[in-house]
């Protein structure tokens, strides 16, 4: 028996760790959460351990989000287990191997992973997603402490103004470090306002509180694809490249010539993004005639 745990109805990324258990052979329970149980992590992984222990599962699966890799590592933390993340694949044995995703995706680890049950979530789009019929519906165990409840969604708050969306925006206008403050941005939206495009960020800049996270752009953020990224004051770390490696161009705007995102660039502008950001918002208008 292999128990996945699934987001909600069952949405695509669901479907695939499924199909992926399926793939380790035995039976396979798919379990969710009520409804109305608020998402607390500790709480869901000691129901999810009893679930475990009851049914005697050789391994415990989830889709590898942020909610399914944050989940099994409570569940493995509680087993006193590892977990392997991101796995694109799992083969049962003593021990058992695993290949997962590492660096953003850019490079691939085969490991041995110890434990019972297994521990594991499924990297995005390994296997095809196969519908399952409806989940099992798991209610928060009496025997969750009140430190398991401790850490819990109290409420939600919507992203304000949301506009173009990152993940699917044509253009995106991105700015690191080098913009200064969260004031800074001004010009940031403004030049990706006049392109019909989304604000993206570097984890500097999030780090700083001067952009919300769902801005952020990279291997702990969000994966754009547009037709052009504009990086603003962007050094081009890896973990910053790994999210927009699917740009089909990209411009990088920063004094330093010497900057690490120049070897990614299919533009390239020497210099203060603070003159250069603007002035390409005033040559827009002015082609325009607004
Ligand atoms: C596990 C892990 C996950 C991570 N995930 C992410 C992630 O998802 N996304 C991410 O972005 N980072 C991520 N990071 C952080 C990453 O390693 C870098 O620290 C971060 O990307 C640096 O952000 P930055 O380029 O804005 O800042 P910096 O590296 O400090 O670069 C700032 C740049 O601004 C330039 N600059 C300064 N003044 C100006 C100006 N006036 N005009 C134009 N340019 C100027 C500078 O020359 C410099 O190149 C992660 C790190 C780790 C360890």
């Amino acid at each position: 028996m292999n128990i996945v745990w699934v987001d909600g109805a069952g949405d695509e990324l669901s479907q695939q760790a499924v199909a992926f258990a399926r793939g380790l052979g035995g039976d396979v329970a798919a379990v969710r959460f009520a409804a109305g149980e608020a998402y607390s992590p500790a709480a869901w992984a000691q129901t999810l351990v009893e679930l475990a222990a009851e049914r005697g599962a050789s391994a415990v699966l989830a889709p590898a989000t942020d909610r399914g890799n944050e989940l099994l590592a409570h569940v493995a933390a509680k087993l006193g287990q590892p977990v392997a993340a991101n796995c694109t694949s799992l083969t049962p044995g003593s021990p058992a191997r695993v290949v997962r995703l590492r660096w953003g995706g850019s490079l691939l680890e085969e490991a041995a992973l110890d434990g019972s049950p297994l521990l594991a979530t499924v990297a995005p789009h390994s296997v095809a997603a196969e519908p399952f019929g409806e989940p099992e519906t798991l209610a928060v165990t009496p025997a969750a402490s009140e430190l398991d409840l401790a850490v819990r969604v109290s409420g939600r708050i919507e992203a304000a103004g949301a506009g173009v969306s990152l993940a699917d925006a044509e253009v995106v206008v991105s700015g690191g470090r080098g913009v200064g403050s969260a004031e800074g941005f001004g010009v940031i939206e403004e030049l990706a306002g006049l392109l019909g495009g989304a604000v993206g960020c570097s984890r500097a800049v999030t780090s700083a509180g001067w952009r919300p996270h769902s801005d952020q752009v990279g291997q702990t953020g969000t994966k754009v694809s547009p037709e052009i990224y504009i990086a603003c004051g962007i050094s081009g770390a890896t973990q910053h490249m790994a999210g927009c490696k699917g740009a089909k161009r990209l411009l990088a705007i920063n004094p330093d010539g010497e900057a690490s995102i120049f070897a990614s660039a299919d533009y390239a502008v020497i210099g203060d993004l603070h003159e250069v950001v603007p002035a390409i918002s005033a040559e827009i208008r002015k082609v325009r005639g607004t």
